[in-house]
């Protein structure tokens, strides 16, 4: 939707075809649970947020920064602030469906043609694109055959929402390379016992520390849920996750009830005599430690009101919770994996298509919560409507350059 707001803006006949009976459905999924747009962090770091795309999304960070994004929205009439954890959100008086509504109408002014309930089917021919108009009953398909295309189809989770991935086939049919997906950004199923689930059900865990087998510690604020845990630190652990189990190997997440407590001071404390207090009031007198962590405890360690305090100052530090799964895909925040950076050149378009350009999470990318997905998308987007302008104006003038 950025890729046609720009080429339309630059005077482009757009069209934009879209399965669903409305656009954007998933981008208002992620506006009911606080619509995060983007992050306030510098630029180093921003784009180490991208992993192994680290570099590559520097360079589309610089085209299309965090700015650009608040700028954008600013120019639709919706106002953004950075919240105290630097997340970047529309103003409280804009709801998602409001700025969704500018875009559209900015689309619309611009000339773009929305049609809904229009799926893409494949390519036809060299340059051709297969469609099926769904609008009516029986459906009915047609060809047409634009100067460039842009395809962003989404990743492959909330399908309700149009993501299916269903594209993939569609792609591979023409040697493009696609990386299987996976749940990115997802919750982590812990074994729990029946009487955890039932005495537990779903509760939070505040200020805490978690970090997978011997890697480096993320906080936030962790969910206990029935099915094990969800929350910031365990979405931003699923690469560390998915790479242990991949390995073979357990994926054991440590979990730190007081990671600001020196060692030392936390050892000291436990050292206090307990009296005739009882474990959990021991713990919620000493630590500040109330329901559920001694039920967590005794989950994890029968033993635990029993142990001495070095002991159990060294559970209180790494609670082991093993990783029975991640939760399904279709359940995942965003998804790792699809189309393959080695089957794009610079300008995001497909080496195996020349006019086609891929843009958002159905490239093979991913990035933490916290407004890196929605940026990515967004950066990605600009990026390609830059190759699209190039590729357009080098089709008018042979003489400029395709760079
Ligand atoms: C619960 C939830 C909360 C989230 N919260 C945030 C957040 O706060 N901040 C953030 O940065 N990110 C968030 N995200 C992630 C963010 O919403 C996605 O990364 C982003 O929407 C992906 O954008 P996209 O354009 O690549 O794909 P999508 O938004 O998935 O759009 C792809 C579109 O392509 C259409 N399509 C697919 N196949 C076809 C076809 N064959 N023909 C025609 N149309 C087709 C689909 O119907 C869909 O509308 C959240 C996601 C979820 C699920």
């Amino acid at each position: 939707m950025l890729a046609a707001q720009r080429l339309a803006g630059r005077g482009w006949k757009v069209q934009l075809f879209e399965a669903q009976g409305t656009v954007g459905r998933k981008f208002l999924v992620a506006g009911h649970g606080g619509f995060n747009l983007s992050n306030s962090e510098d630029a180093a770091h921003f784009a180490g947020r991208y992993g192994a795309e680290s570099t590559r999304f520097g360079a589309l960070l610089e085209h299309f920064s965090a700015a650009d994004l608040r700028a954008w929205a600013a120019d639709l009439g919706i106002e953004t602030f950075v919240g105290t954890s630097g997340r970047i959100f529309p103003v409280a008086a804009h709801k998602p469906a409001d700025l969704l509504r500018a875009w559209l109408g900015r689309l619309r002014e611009l000339g773009v043609e929305i049609n809904t309930r229009h799926r893409w089917l494949g390519f036809a021919g060299a340059t051709g694109l297969r469609l099926r108009d769904e609008s009516t009953g029986a459906g009915r398909e047609f060809i047409i055959e634009p100067t460039a295309t842009v395809l962003a189809l989404g990743g492959a989770s909330w399908a309700k929402t149009g993501s299916d991935g269903a594209w993939v086939p569609l792609l591979e049919e023409i040697g493009v390379p696609v990386v299987p997906f996976a749940p990115a950004n997802c919750g982590a199923e812990v074994g729990w016992s029946a009487f955890f689930q039932e005495k537990v059900g779903r509760a939070p865990l505040k200020n805490i520390a978690l970090r997978v087998n011997d890697g480096p510690a993320v906080r936030g604020e962790l969910m206990l849920t029935d099915y094990g845990v969800e929350g910031t630190p365990v979405y931003a652990l699923t690469p560390e996750v998915r790479a242990a189990r991949a390995a073979g190997g357990p994926a054991v997440l440590h979990l730190n009830l007081k990671p600001d407590l020196p060692p030392a001071t936390l050892l000291q404390k436990l050292l206090q005599p307990r009296g005739k207090a009882s474990f959990p009031e021991f713990l919620k007198k000493t630590l500040h430690l109330g329901p559920p962590v001694p039920t967590l405890l005794r989950e994890v360690a029968p033993e635990a009101a029993a142990l001495h305090p070095e002991a159990l100052a060294a559970l209180l530090t790494a609670v082991p919770l093993p990783v029975a799964g991640l939760r399904p895909l279709d359940e995942a925040i965003s998804t790792a994996g699809g189309i393959a950076f080695a089957a794009v050149d610079e300008h995001l378009m497909l080496r195996q298509r020349p006019g086609t350009f891929v843009a958002g999470e159905m490239l093979d990318w991913e990035a933490p919560t916290g407004g890196y997905l929605l940026q990515g998308c967004f950066s990605t987007g600009a990026w390609v409507a830059r190759g699209v302008a190039l590729r357009l104006m080098k089709n008018e003038d042979d003489a400029l350059p395709y760079s």
